[in-house]
């Protein structure tokens, strides 16, 4: 058993007997891990910001080899994310990042560039003008799918890379857009050339800069295309219930603006 120390994001935390907390967390070193944090509903808890969702925090734990869970010995908060999103359409914006790393990546293979990313994300959501958190998302998504190994191809056909049929056509399947000839075996979604635009434009720069994008056009049209493509990649992708939340609450009509 090894003293480890390791900075991570808190994804999620369930509650474990009367006073004790397990707490989910994506780390830079180590993956994702699973701690028990002794004492941590007690109030005040001696971890502070540290354990709560989206905080960034230094986690210091016993690490056993043969183990799913693993004791946490210290946690020193880093950024107290959480509390600093007032905002409803601020926090579900952040909860997506959280949700689409929790569904995505499991195991402790850790996974430096992703880890970075998710700490980007969060930064630009909480400081990104609110009109622009769509895009953010959506470059998080397709960032998050690219370090995996599934970055969609939308320059040429994705599956024999021929020029792109004027149509648009992406297919969720086949990893991208299509020519005239493989898009007519079927399965495709038509795009229009708004959300190729920004689909594009969003999957090549980085996503802290994703906040000065408030003009990509058609961001739901985007989303529904992503969350297609990434639901046939991942099988433990089943959609991102924070956005389907924001949308609820945002009523009928207004599904271009989450
Ligand atoms: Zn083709």
């Amino acid at each position: 058993m090894a003293l480890v120390s390791a900075e991570g994001v808190v994804l999620k935390t369930h509650a474990l007997g009367d006073t004790s907390r397990i707490v989910v967390v994506y780390t830079r070193e180590h993956g994702m891990v699973r701690l028990v944090a002794k004492g941590a509903r007690k109030t005040p808890s001696r971890f502070g910001y540290a354990l709560e969702p989206l905080s960034r925090g230094r986690y210091v734990y016993y690490f056993k080899t043969d183990r799913d869970l693993h004791l946490l010995s210290q946690a020193d908060t880093l950024t107290a994310t959480g509390s600093r999103l007032t905002e409803l359409t601020r926090l579900a914006h952040a909860e997506a990042a959280l949700e689409l790393i929790d569904r995505l990546v499991w195991g402790e293979e850790p996974h430096a560039e992703l880890y970075d990313l998710l700490v980007r994300a969060l930064e630009a959501v909480v400081a990104a003008p609110e009109a622009a958190l769509p895009a953010i998302t959506i470059a998080f998504e397709l960032q998050v799918a690219s370090l995996l190994g599934y970055r969609p191809r939308l320059d040429a056909c994705a599956q024999c890379g021929s020029p792109l049929s004027l149509e648009l056509l992406f297919s969720p399947a086949r990893g991208g857009m299509l020519c005239d000839r493989c898009a007519a075996e079927g399965g495709v979604l038509k795009l229009s050339a708004d959300a190729l635009a920004g689909l594009s434009l969003l999957l090549s720069r980085p996503v802290g800069e994703a906040g000065d994008y408030v003009e990509v056009k058609r961001t739901g049209e985007i989303l529904r295309v992503i969350e297609a493509f990434l639901r046939h990649h991942f099988h433990r992708f089943q959609g991102l219930r924070s956005l389907e939340l924001l949308r609820a609450l945002q009523g009928p009509g207004s599904s271009e603006a989450a």
